[in-house]
């Protein structure tokens, strides 16, 4: 199976090089140049197998330049060893008969990002082996809060790499912080910056794109890399969850093999709902992808109107990490829909960049539309959402999954809905314990610590307390560096010992 870019169709890579390099030079992102195919057959042997065998045989089909014992050696390291506090990893939870979740956050920063950032340093490490690099890599990543968490737990320890994580000092959730300057690790690094998200970005970008300092590090053996959703890398393992919530449904005698079923997807940058449309080119039955957004409902009026414009206010929300104004892997779809349309898919990210719009035309949107159904609500709605289903299904979702609810109640309050949906459940609540909190309670969340309204959460609910947030309290903090957005480079070759 070979890659290509989405601006450039001429490009041909391995699924190695496309993962050690992260980015296409033309600046579009790699993706298959044809989708494996998943007959029912193959659906109902899959059923039998664990999650981690599952995983091994969806990601064999796209990483065929990795050895079965790769491939396998990949997904323990990044599954096995009691790293995910389900031994199904992506357990299914049935909320009512028509309803379930499938819950991405057992990982160990409680968030849906592990599913793939615990497997990626394994790939990409493996990917840099087989390019035939013997250098170190140094991961830099800008962060808004969970990402860099994910990331920072994914790459510690792991051989021939190093990780540097920048996040803005007053843009990101205590509880958020609090799980990066507590990280342990020999090789990891975190740093604040005065400044906001756009701040650390910029300079993250600036450093990967400077000369000197990258001929510094090709000096001692080094090179950057990156960690972010546009990375394939982070994409396929994505895959998996979805095949095998339906395996569930139907090892459970929910439904039979071949039934459709919809999935429901909390949407920020697009990565995840990516994977759920990868999923159905495959030949998984699905039916309509929901996508579900927040105030920030950019998806919503393109999924509509075939256009797509990020000049709009931004808001920032209860649900932060859906407050996003440019979806990346949209990227990746447009290109599919568009017969591989490598020219137009240019054409429009430079009208998205100079003018901060596109539309596509008529044909494409009644194809997205045949597939995507879309739904956005506010903070009041998502709370409301959040006490509906505590109250009617017992199920106390985050403020990311509680959009996707909302979205659907309002979908299937049309009476479309008879069939099985999956809402993917991205986050555990108590990483939100505030809002959380402020939706099933009249408590001034303002007077109180982030770990008060964990106990007061659990208190009201009786849903456990992950260890691995109440434990945060007692940990030492290792990194309180703070530095200006100019400081950044002369920091990271520090931080590598160059300097
Ligand atoms: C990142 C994230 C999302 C959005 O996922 P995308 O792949 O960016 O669409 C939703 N919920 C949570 C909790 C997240 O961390």
């Amino acid at each position: 199976m070979l890659y290509t870019s989405t601006r450039n169709s001429a490009i041909k890579v391995s699924a190695a090089q496309a993962i050690a390099s992260g980015i296409s030079e033309d600046g579009g992102l790699f993706l298959p140049v044809s989708i494996p195919e998943l007959s029912l057959n193959d659906i109902e042997k899959l059923c039998g197998l664990s999650y981690m065998d599952r995983a091994v045989e969806i990601l064999k089909l796209y990483l065929t330049d990795f050895s079965l014992e790769e491939i396998e050696k990949c997904v323990n390291g990044a599954y096995g060893g009691g790293k995910f506090d389900s031994p199904d990893v992506a357990p299914l939870v049935k909320l009512n008969d028509k309803k379930y979740a499938l819950e991405l956050w057992h990982g160990p920063t409680c968030a849906f990002k592990d599913m793939a950032l615990q497997l990626l340093p394994h790939l990409l490490t493996e990917s840099v082996r087989k390019t035939d690099s013997k250098k170190t890599t140094v991961i830099l990543v800008a962060t808004s809060g969970d990402t860099g968490k994910a990331a920072l737990d994914g790459f510690k320890d792991v051989e021939n790499t190093q990780i540097i994580v920048f996040y803005p000092e007053e843009g990101v959730s205590p509880m958020q912080k609090l799980q990066m300057i507590t990280q342990e690790g020999e090789n990891v690094n975190v740093c604040a910056i005065k400044g906001n998200f756009d701040n650390a970005q910029n300079g993250v970008k600036a450093i990967f794109t400077d000369k000197n300092i990258k001929s510094e590090l090709n000096n001692n053996n080094m090179a950057f890399s990156s960690a972010n959703s546009i990375n394939w890398g982070r994409l396929a393992p994505q895959i998996v969850y979805y095949v095998s919530a339906y395996c569930d449904l139907v090892s459970s005698e929910v439904i039979e093999c071949g039934d459709k079923i919809n999935f429901v997807v909390p949407t920020g940058n697009f990565g995840n709902i990516l994977a759920a449309y990868y999923a159905k080119m495959m030949g998984l039955p699905i039916d309509k992808l929901v996508c579900a957004s927040n105030a920030n409902n950019v998806l919503t009026d393109f999924i509509e109107t075939g256009t797509y414009d990020k000049n709009r206010e931004f808001f920032t929300t209860i649900s932060p990490s859906m407050d996003i104004l440019i979806s990346s892997n949209l990227e990746r779809l447009l290109y599919m829909m568009s017969g591989n349309n490598d020219e137009k898919v240019k054409a429009w990210m430079n009208e998205l960049n100079s003018q901060g719009k596109y539309s596509i035309d008529e044909e494409m949107i009644s194809k997205l539309q045949e597939h995507f159904i879309c739904g956005y609500c506010d903070d009041e709605k998502t709370k409301e959402a959040i006490n509906r289903e505590f109250a009617e299904c017992n199920y106390l979702c985050d403020t990311h999954t509680a959009v996707a609810a909302e979205t659907l109640h309002g979908y299937a309050k049309n009476g479309e809905e008879n069939i099985v949906s999956v809402i993917a459940s991205t986050a555990n609540p108590y990483k939100f314990p505030k809002a959380v909190l402020e939706a099933l309670s009249a408590e001034d969340v303002s007077k109180i610590s982030e770990f008060q309204a964990l106990d007061k959460l659990n208190e009201i609910t009786g849903v456990p307390i992950p260890a691995r947030l109440s434990s945060l309290k007692d940990k030492e903090i290792r990194f309180s560096n703070v530095c200006e957005q100019k400081e950044m480079a002369d920091i990271t070759l520090k931080m590598l010992g160059i300097k």
